[in-house]
């Protein structure tokens, strides 16, 4: 009675069973994963802005105040 091993993912967005590739099960479940990975993508973007000015502020001011 095993019927259902096709391989399949799940909707990224309301985690219903959706066929393998597919990222969302619906268009409107796309627009909140679109929204949502966009969200994600201004994340990752602030934590390198973060990262550079940590890493780079002192960096740069280690070479304007030594030379
Ligand atoms: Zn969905």
């Amino acid at each position: 009675m095993v019927k259902e091993i096709v391989q399949h993912g799940h909707c990224h967005s309301c985690g219903r069973a959706v066929k393998y590739g597919e990222i969302t099960c619906s268009d409107a479940c796309k627009t909140v994963w679109d929204k949502k990975k966009r969200s994600q993508r201004m994340v990752f973007w602030m934590m390198i802005a973060a990262l550079i000015l940590l890493i780079g502020l002192p960096l740069l001011r280690g070479i304007m105040g030594g030379a």
